[in-house]
């Protein structure tokens, strides 16, 4: 059975079982979404925010692209999936939360600092070098800081600061600079740890990612 013929089996199920039991949910939905919250995720297989929130359809919307990205307005000409998605939640669904979902051992990130596609300027790898540029600021402060300091973990570090850039990104939008400020839009920072299972949430206060506590 090739990928493809697993994924046909898979909607089978689904057809029969997940969208069967929430008939009455998908009839509703039919009608129209209105989602309470974005999440800006990887595009890696492994980190689905939709099932580490265990969400139901309709309950988020979201964007996902390489090291879940937010980049500065500044940066972006013309089309942007990014400007696009923002805009479309936060001026017509007006969600209420923005979430930038970053993810532990992200190939982006790793990527960024190992420079492996530097100088890929018309090979494979040139989009995902150009892209990753967006971080370049990030990047190079995590990289002198990990120089003086060799046990600084550079991956993790610049999986939080890519996160906390892409927050600061969020508010170079005037949509949802006027959100935040006419209608309490919030903006949150998560990092999902695939090893560990575990959730970090950027706490505004102390400025760092703390982990929510679950009694297993
Ligand atoms: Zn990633």
């Amino acid at each position: 059975m090739s990928e493809f013929d697993i994924l046909i089996e898979g909607y089978r199920r689904f057809r029969l079982g997940a969208y069967r039991e929430q008939r009455e949910r998908y009839d509703h939905l039919a009608q129209g979404q209105s989602p309470k919250v974005m999440v800006i995720a990887c595009s890696d297989s492994r980190v689905d925010p939709t099932r580490v929130f265990d969400a139901a359809p309709g309950q988020m919307f979201v964007l996902r692209n390489i090291a879940n990205l937010v980049p500065p307005l500044s940066a972006i000409h013309g089309q942007s999936s990014v400007a696009a998605a923002l805009e479309y939640a936060v001026t017509i669904l007006e969600v209420d939360h923005l979430v930038v979902f970053g993810h532990g051992r992200c190939g982006g990130i790793a990527a960024s600092l190992s420079g492996a596609f530097d100088n890929a300027v018309s090979g494979a790898g040139q989009h995902i070098h150009e892209w990753m540029e967006f971080i370049a600021p990030a990047r190079d402060s995590v990289k002198a800081a990990s120089a003086l300091s060799p046990d600084i973990d550079a991956q993790r570090a610049l999986e939080q600061a890519a996160v906390r850039l892409s927050l600061e990104n969020l508010a170079s939008y005037p949509f949802v600079a006027q959100a935040v400020k006419k209608r309490g839009l919030e903006m949150h920072g998560v990092i999902f740890d695939i090893a560990e299972g575990a959730l970090r949430v950027l706490d505004g206060t102390s400025g760092q990612f703390q982990s929510v506590p679950v009694e297993l």
